[in-house]
């Protein structure tokens, strides 16, 4: 099959979150496994900067921002170590910043425009490269206006009489909300101003617009599929989604485990694997609490946070919780985040008056990450909504047993320790369900207790959670299935 994909973020070309990570495996994935990929990004600065090879293809046209004339450049480059070409559409004074989406005083003011350029240069630039294309699988509202292209602005070109669309929602709660005066920018016609296709309550929805026109929608859980379609977690938009309903699927993220497997991770003090994990995380353990200056025990309980500093990852319930614990429980807290600045205070104030028991990192850095993975025995994710989550399934791999708010893609891959699932042989670690401080001490709890008074039980965690697959292959299987099905319901609806 021909795939192209149109996304804001790619590792390793532009990273803010996981959608980088999804954009940036999925396609060497697909291309492994014998399709042919290319990925459309915005020409970064940053971009630029890391492509090796840039070429020029020579392309270049010009886009009218409603009356004003740009010309959009189109550049090459590849993923590394991997098949798949890169195409970068540039125009500096779009994409020659410092930053993707915005800077310290907020959101770029002229993300509306920057995005309705990005999206018709990349189904002008498909069009001229003349690329064979099957499907055009976009992410994000930063994309969302290339199936509305592509369905009505395109209708005909004979490069995409023979493609479907599909729309992926990685993060509900971003969707490219701007005025809808701005509408001019988006060349398209006024008509698809209504409330089914682009308009929301008077605004432009980019996200919204790719929800209507795309052949089939896929967001990055089953679960949060799900949640996605009630009025609690829709964001506005869980009637259009319940009107896709019968197109709408959720896939689980793969994780990349060339670069997130303890066997191998160049970051970490000691390597390991499932048979001598237990040396492993000691050796982890010991360098973790070293390197945060925390005292160097070996039985308190370790456990590991990592995150944007942001509401939706639970830092309301975080905060709280810690300085009860602190003063409660004698076990080790190691955090890495950047954010909100009222949650980094917070954190910086509970680890300055508890140097003891609490170290807090308020900053990004992945080989941070990587340790704390590997050198912490419990990892704590009370998001209280996650699409899909990442740091949940590198834990398993490292094991270290998650404690999850049962939601989302969080409860779609860690399985909750109950007498049946500890028979069975299931239970990989520990979810509450109700949002709320008490619950989550109470499941907490649960694990500190377990790790401290049965290892053999906590053995049996740790080993089911290292020997699961949450590879790649089984998701990029279904994407495929799902380019599949979106294309058939385009034959059906007569337009391929
Ligand atoms: P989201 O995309 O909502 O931020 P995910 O769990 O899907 O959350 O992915 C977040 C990714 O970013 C993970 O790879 C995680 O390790 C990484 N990450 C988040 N914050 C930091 C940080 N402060 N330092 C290093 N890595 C981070």
């Amino acid at each position: 099959m021909h795939i192209a994909m149109a996304a804001s973020e790619a590792i390793p070309f532009a990273k803010t979150g996981g959608l980088a990570d999804v954009c940036g495996t999925l396609p060497v994935q697909l291309s492994r496994i014998g399709h042919s990929c290319s990925l459309f990004l915005p020409a970064y600065r940053g971009a630029k900067r890391v492509a090796a090879n840039l070429t020029d293809t020579h392309i270049s046209f010009v886009v009218d921002m409603a009356g004003k004339p740009m010309t959009a450049h189109v550049l090459k480059t590849q993923i590394p170590n991997s098949q798949v070409d890169v195409y970068l559409i540039d125009q500096p004074h779009y994409f020659d910043r410092d930053h993707l989406y915005g800077d310290a005083h907020g959101d770029f003011r002229d993300n509306c425009e920057r995005f309705s350029f990005f999206a018709r240069g990349v189904v002008e630039a498909i069009h001229r490269l003349q690329l064979p294309v099957d499907i055009i699988h976009c992410h994000d509202w930063q994309s969302g206006l290339v199936p509305a292209y592509q369905r009505v602005g395109y209708r005909g070109f004979p490069w995409y009489s023979q493609a479907a669309s599909l729309m992926t929602i990685h993060n509900l709660a971003y969707q490219g909300r701007f005025w809808g005066a701005d509408m001019p920018l988006t060349g398209l016609d006024w008509r698809y101003f209504n409330w089914q296709q682009m308009e929301f309550y008077g605004d432009l929805n980019m996200l919204k617009t790719g929800i209507a026109f795309a052949d089939m929608v896929t967001t990055v859980s089953p679960s949060y599929a799900r949640e996605i379609q009630s009025p609690a977690e829709g964001c506005g938009l869980d009637g259009v989604l319940r009107s896709k309903a019968n197109r709408l699927v959720g896939i689980v993220n793969g994780v990349d485990y060339s670069v997130w497997d303890p066997m191998h991770d160049p970051h970490i003090a000691q390597r390991y694997g499932v048979s001598d994990w237990k040396s492993g995380k000691e050796a982890c353990k010991r360098d973790l609490q070293a390197q945060m200056q925390l005292p160097l025990r070996e039985e308190v309980p370790l456990i590991g946070l990592i995150g944007r500093l942001a509401e939706q990852k639970g830092w309301g319930l975080v905060i709280p919780l810690l300085e009860r614990w602190v003063e409660e429980h004698d076990v080790q807290w190691v955090i890495l985040g950047n954010g909100e600045p009222r949650y980094a205070h917070a954190l910086e104030e509970i680890a300055r008056r508890h140097p003891e028991r609490v170290a807090a990192r308020l900053e990004f850095s992945d080989p941070l990450a990587h340790r704390i993975e590997a050198g912490c025995d419990l990892f704590l994710m009370p998001s209280r909504y996650e699409p899909c989550g990442l740091n949940q399934l590198y834990s398993l791999r490292y094991g270290s047993v998650p404690v999850v708010h049962a939601i989302g893609g969080l409860i779609d891959t860690v399985c909750n320790t109950t007498e049946e699932t500890l028979q069975h042989g299931t239970a990989t670690g520990f979810a509450f369900t109700k949002y709320d401080l008490e619950s989550l001490e109470i499941c907490l709890l649960k694990g500190v207790e377990l790790y401290s008074r049965n290892p053999e039980l906590w053995s049996k965690l740790v080993h089911a959670g290292m020997t699961q697959d949450w590879s790649w292959s089984k998701s990029a299987e279904s994407y495929l299935a799902t380019y599949q099905r979106a294309r058939e319901l385009a034959a059906i609806e007569g337009r391929l």
